[in-house]
């Protein structure tokens, strides 16, 4: 699909290890970091690897705005589940990104941290682009084990994004990846503990 739309892309699968609970947010600050290091890319797309395109017409390209890209599910009936829905694939222009800080380091489990994405966009004073009609459906690959915990400190943190904003994401990341180039995608696994985004200065 990415080659019929004639764009120069890379793939990188960005996997966590160690003992705490999964961390989509810093994965993807990890791989846009790591992404940055090989080429000076003008586009990162956050794409949950379940989630399969269902449309070539969904072009894999930045926009003027961050887009969200993944707006009708087959998990969710084809429907949007809320207005203010970040989660599945999402794409930012690079210098977006970076003035946004990157997404918040402190989502641990389930939930809240693309929720958290939008509140970033917004506060930057950008707003969110989507495919129109049914472009953006997608098919999401059943899984075979049981969901990563609930979140449930989302709700606190999303009210204090603003503020985190300019204190938690690419700016107080601290990794050590393993990096492993393939011919076809790049893989990163990393070890993600608390002590990987220290946050100072802050309550
Ligand atoms: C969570 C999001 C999730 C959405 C849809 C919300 O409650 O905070 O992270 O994407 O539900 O499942």
């Amino acid at each position: 699909m990415l080659q019929r739309q004639r764009l120069q892309f890379g793939f990188y699968v960005v996997e966590q290890t160690g003992r705490e609970p999964f961390n989509r947010a810093m994965l993807f600050n990890v791989g846009f970091l790591e992404a940055m290091k090989d080429k000076a890319w003008d586009c990162m797309i956050f794409h949950d690897v379940d989630h399969i395109p269902e449309n070539d017409l969904n072009y894999y390209g930045c926009r003027d705005m961050p887009r969200h890209y993944s707006v009708l599910l087959d998990k969710y009936y084809y429907a949007l589940p809320y207005e203010e829905f970040f989660g599945g694939v999402s794409g930012l222009k690079v210098d977006h990104i970076h003035r946004m800080n990157g997404f918040a380091n402190g989502f641990w489990g389930w939930g809240g941290e693309d929720d958290d994405m939008w509140n970033r966009v917004h506060n930057a004073g950008y707003s969110v682009s989507r495919p129109p009609g049914d472009i953006g459906s997608y098919t999401s690959i059943p899984h075979h084990h049981h969901g990563e915990v609930q979140f449930l400190g989302r709700y606190a943190l999303l009210r204090k994004s603003k503020e985190r904003q300019k204190v938690d994401g690419l700016n107080n990341l601290y990794y050590s990846p393993l990096v492993v180039r393939r011919p076809l995608y790049t893989n990163i696994t990393v070890d993600l503990s608390r002590d990987s985004a220290p946050l100072q200065n802050y309550d």
